[in-house]
């Protein structure tokens, strides 16, 4: 069935802090099943963006749909939202006190309802899924930064949401962890989960991604095919950045 909308949408938004203007006039639409991967400088506003479709952040201008719907109208429901929209950071913020598998039923449970032993099965399906089943009754201390990220992303999967956000999730690994983290997204991407990734892995973000989308001092400057963008950029901003990370 076609419908005549993307599944997230960036209506021309922008975005203040104070005085600072640091989203301006971004539109961007998202297909379901596309990996849009979002690269730029510092301070470009890659964050906010992530921040603005799970309203973590207000907007000023614009506005921002899932499936249709207004993400930013001051009457959506924003715990509703927050179930459909994961969003996985740099910093894991795993519950220090509870196991692995804790981490991932406590939402299902209390914001969704669900019983404890369907939630526990679900989790333990998607700690399976991320390459944690041995580790489901660890606590975030035993585990590594590259288990602890992995464990965030199967917290935010056990919502069910229609689409995942990932903020830098393997910029304060250490190197050698980077990959396991990489290959979750990967096989996400591979079942067809929707995501918008900020990443400085530029391997990854030409092999998963769909789309590339690069922001400069709060604008989309440029937006291409992996190939085209990291071979042939069309822009000078794109040539620049290229030029500093390769
Ligand atoms: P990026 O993720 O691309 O590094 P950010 O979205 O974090 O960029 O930041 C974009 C701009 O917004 C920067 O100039 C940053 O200083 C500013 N900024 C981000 N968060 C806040 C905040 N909570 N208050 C004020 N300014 C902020
Ligand atoms: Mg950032």
């Amino acid at each position: 069935m076609s419908t005549d909308h993307s599944l997230l949408e960036f209506d021309h938004v922008d975005k203040y802090f104070g005085e600072t203007h640091v989203l301006k006039d971004v539109s961007l639409d998202i297909e379901d099943g596309e990996v849009c991967v979002v690269v730029g400088p510092s301070g470009s506003g890659k964050s906010t963006l992530l921040r603005c479709a799970n309203r973590l952040e207000e907007i000023q201008n614009g506005e921002i749909r899932l499936d249709g719907r207004s993400i930013s109208d001051p009457d959506a429901d924003i715990n509703r939202l927050r179930q459909r929209i994961g969003m996985v950071f740099q910093s894991f913020n795993l519950f220090p006190h509870k196991t692995a598998l804790e981490n991932v039923t406590l939402a299902p449970r209390k914001v969704r309802g669900i019983d404890e032993a369907t939630a526990r099965q679900r989790a333990e399906e998607l700690l399976a899924d991320v390459g944690l089943s041995d580790q489901a009754n660890s606590y975030p201390n035993q585990l590594s930064g590259g288990q602890q990220q992995r464990v965030a992303i199967a917290r935010a999967l056990a919502m069910d949401p229609r689409v995942m956000l990932f903020d830098e999730v393997t910029s304060a690994l250490d190197p050698e962890l980077v990959g396991e983290v990489l290959e979750v997204m990967r096989d996400l991407a591979a079942e067809g989960m929707t995501m918008m990734v900020v990443t400085h892995e530029m391997g990854f973000a030409r092999e998963v991604g769909d789309r590339i989308v690069l922001m400069d001092e709060g604008r989309i400057v440029e937006t291409g095919a992996p190939e085209s963008f990291f071979e042939n950029p069309q822009t000078d901003r794109g040539e620049q950045f290229l030029s500093k990370i390769l």
